[in-house]
């Protein structure tokens, strides 16, 4: 049985998928996506989980640390992909079908349509599947790197996951990088910070490829109908807890708003308020302002005024000058009198000086001429009392 496996596989032509793979589309087309056969037409389809972790450059097994994260990150995969084909079959229900697309595990390898199992020895995870193979040849593979577990964040991690899973599923790979809405076609290679739902397109291409009349070749595409908006599919949970999320981050907004608008209130009764007293205040400036002008114009009339005051008072002063000048010269010549009138003075005094001590010579001289007249005077009277004398005692005698 193995050799006839490995026989088939040699025939068979493996396709692996990988990222920016060269497909020629039809231009001036709708959406398009390329199928392959499906790994079976026998639902559920048996997905099995591979335990163990496989080198694929030496084909023996290994740890992988992130192994765990990857198997939940799967799990979370497909029920994310079963919610949104739910979805699509509730809002395209002539596409009703698709609903028997649903998975449970196989618990041999052996029996599994679908084999998950994560690798190292590759550069990126990839699917393998068999073109021309299909029911009971060899499962289709899913191979998860093992690195990419270990450092890709949820939703990278998610969206790559969900990328190979649907090519394990029989989908290629989307003509167009973003839907009608502009969000990002999880069949391409398109790096997106928001997990991608499989599309319109992609669950169209699944029907076609389950349940179509399609005659596959290497390069077989599917066109979207244009009944069929082309668009992603997000499960009514997520799109609810969206929604939710929204509706209260708009509540909150509402509420900010609320709060903003009490500010503003009473932002607004502060201005009015203020308004109010700055009506006032300028009522009181423009009173006063018309006072200052009528100051102001007095003082011009002032102005004016003393201008005049100013003009006559600076020729007066001139004239004033003038007359200093003039005074000056007088004065000058007073001087010059006043000179000569000193040293007139000075030769007087010296005269004057001069006969003073000739004064005192002469005071002396009639001082001591008085004495000797006050000497003969006396001198005199005892001569004349003599005489008297003499002249009595004679008579008598
Ligand atoms: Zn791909």
């Amino acid at each position: 049985m193995k050799v006839k496996v490995i026989a088939l596989t040699v025939l068979l032509v493996i396709v692996a998928f990988s990222l920016g793979s060269e497909i020629v589309y039809a231009v001036d087309e709708g959406p398009q996506i390329r199928v392959y056969p499906p790994p079976s037409r026998n639902f559920p389809l048996r997905i099995y989980i591979e335990p163990k972790d496989l080198d694929l450059s030496n084909h023996e097994y290994f740890i992988c640390p992130s192994h765990d994260r990857i198997v939940q990150t799967f799990y979370e995969v497909e029920r994310t992909f079963l919610k949104s084909l739910s979805r699509f079959v509730d809002e395209y229900p002539e596409y009703a079908i698709l609903g028997q697309v649903y998975f449970i595990n196989a618990t041999d390898r052996s029996d599994a349509d679908i084999v998950l199992e994560v690798v190292r020895g590759i550069n990126y995870s990839r699917a393998v599947v068999l073109y021309g193979g299909g029911v009971g040849v060899e499962a289709y593979r899913l191979q998860i790197v093992c690195w990419e577990g270990e450092r890709y964040g949820d939703i990278e991690l998610f969206n790559v996951i969900m990328h190979e899973f649907l090519h394990t599923l029989g989908l290629g790979h989307a003509k167009q990088q973003y839907t009608s809405l502009g969000e990002v076609e999880v069949m391409r290679d398109v790096i997106s910070d928001y997990i991608t739902y499989p599309t319109t397109l992609d669950f169209y291409g699944l029907y076609q490829t389950y349940f179509g009349e399609l005659s596959y070749t290497e390069n077989t595409l599917v066109e979207l109908p244009s009944s069929i908006r082309y668009e992603m599919v997000v499960p009514y949970d997520i799109e609810i807890e969206e929604l939710r999320l929204e509706n209260k981050n708009l509540r909150h907004q509402i509420d900010l708003m609320a709060t903003q608008i009490d500010e503003l209130t009473r932002d607004l009764k502060n201005v009015t308020e203020s308004v109010k007293r700055l009506d006032v205040e300028n009522r009181r400036l423009a009173d006063q302002n018309k006072a200052l002008k009528e100051r102001l114009l007095d003082l011009e009339d002032q102005l004016t005024q003393l201008k005049t005051l100013k003009k006559d008072l600076e020729e007066q002063l001139a004239q004033a000058r003038a007359e200093v000048s003039r005074l000056q010269e007088d004065v000058k010549a007073l001087q010059a009198l006043n000179n000569k009138l000193q040293l007139a003075n000075q030769n007087l005094k010296d005269e004057n000086s001069l006969l003073e001590s000739q004064n005192q010579v002469l005071r002396r001289e009639l001082q001591q001429a008085n004495q000797a007249i006050l000497a003969l005077s006396v001198l005199t009277v005892c001569l004349i009392a003599i005489t008297i004398a003499v002249i009595t005692f004679r008579r008598r005698g």
